[in-house]
């Protein structure tokens, strides 16, 4: 049972101010953080309402007296949910109650004794889906314009030899930069980030995939995040990548060529937040052979994906908590995507921190992968805390493609 809480402004990986929650319980304290978007959709939670200081503030003097006594991240969930009274942490704000929910769970573990992700479910492991280039809204104007160049190692057993294939591809990359004596750097997310246009960077990670492949024989495929909402003018409704303004049919074509081209395992946000026909257009041709996933499309709301069942936009979708607000909207949202066969990826922000919750999240809700990057304290606090669940469990990887 809560017995104390406490928020507190704290600083996450690009070096901005977020929100920690700290509960006490007769058996210890638990800390929970929020985590931070950059290219965030226009239909999340909104992450601070005032600024966060202001935010923490408010907190101490409100939620910090309504949540003791409650004994789940449920009953924590709700105080919180009812206390701010809108859909969309207008007025509490997301940074807040995201905070209060990943500390909630973990108030909830230990006072019960038990491992946060037994508080969800019997546990399976996911793979890690691993970001090794970066461009877009995560770097400088000079990277390309997709967001996030990914790659999935699918032909791994195990999700510590899955976490060591992603770093060998990271390391690969390295070293081929290095031989191309060009200026490189990393982006938001730990992904490399040289002056590049989308298709040579996917070529480069192509490359490495495969060349990781003929080395330790286990299979590497290769995603993107596109993020198109960041790409897209609605003035004129077009696209522009590489240089190149497209209208929404040639996007669609240029995606699947795309997926031909570099046989992509998995496909974030391709178009725009709003246009759920061109998700189900897309889905329909390429759904037999990559995860066309939804990020800002869904926003992790009920209501959004409900929509997209309907139209048939998407077979995958991504879940990060603080785009709803708290982990009982997030499981609510993974629940229905998981009785539609959409195939739930759990995902960190590009701002982190050293929080661990979206692992319990994955292995606890049988998500099939999790985005969580590659390198860097805080995207490896995830993929470590899975290798520690998997030697405890013996839990086996979920496996859809
Ligand atoms: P964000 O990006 O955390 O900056 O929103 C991650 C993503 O788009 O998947
Ligand atoms: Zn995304």
């Amino acid at each position: 049972m809560i017995t104390k809480a406490k928020f507190r402004e704290i600083l996450n990986s690009r070096g901005n101010i977020t929100c920690e929650c700290e509960l006490h319980t007769k058996k210890g304290i638990a800390i929970g953080s929020s985590p931070t978007g950059a290219s965030s959709g226009s239909f999340e939670a909104v992450f601070a309402p005032k600024p966060v200081p202001q935010l923490v503030k408010d907190a101490n003097n409100l939620i910090s007296q309504l949540l003791p006594g409650s004994t789940t991240f449920q009953e924590a969930d709700d105080i919180i949910a009812k206390a701010d009274g809108t859909t969309n942490f207008s007025k509490v704000g997301g940074a807040v109650s995201t905070s209060a929910s990943f500390a909630a769970l973990k108030a909830q573990a230990m006072t019960e004794e038990k491992q946060r992700f037994e508080l969800l479910g019997s546990p399976t492991l996911p793979i890690p889906l691993g970001n090794v280039f970066g461009g877009g809204a995560h770097a400088a104007p000079e990277a390309m314009d997709f967001q996030e160049l990914l790659v999935v190692p699918t032909g791994a057993k195990t999700f510590e030899s899955a976490c060591k294939t992603n770093a060998l591809v990271h390391a690969k990359i390295k070293s081929r930069l290095k031989d191309k004596k060009v200026v490189f750097c990393k982006s938001d997310e730990g992904g490399w980030t040289v002056s590049a246009s989308s298709a040579e960077a996917l070529s480069l990670v192509y490359d490495c995939a495969n060349q990781v492949f003929d080395e330790t024989g286990i299979k590497v495929r290769v995603g993107v995040d596109i993020a198109a909402s960041e790409l897209f003018d609605s003035k004129t409704s077009t696209y522009t990548v590489d240089g190149k303004q497209m209208n929404k049919e040639e996007m669609i074509s240029f995606v699947c060529e795309t997926i031909d081209r570099f046989e992509l395992a998995y496909v974030e946000d391709p178009l725009e937040e709003n246009d759920f026909e061109g998700f189900a257009d897309l889905t329909k041709q390429t759904a037999s052979k990559t995860l066309l996933c939804g990020d800002d499309l869904f926003v992790t709301n009920v209501s959004r994906l409900e929509k997209g069942i309907e139209i048939g936009a998407c077979n995958s979708l991504i879940i990060k908590p603080n785009q709803i607000g708290n982990i009982s909207k997030a499981i609510d949202a993974v629940r229905l995507a998981q009785k539609n066969k959409l195939v739930p990826v759990i995902s960190h922000r590009s701002g982190e921190t050293t929080d661990d919750t979206i692992a319990h999240l994955a292995a606890g809700l049988n998500a099939p992968f999790i985005k969580t990057g590659v390198v860097g304290g805080e995207r490896i606090s995830k993929l470590n805390e899975l290798i520690r669940i998997e030697e405890k469990t013996k839990a086996k990887l979920t496996v859809v493609i």
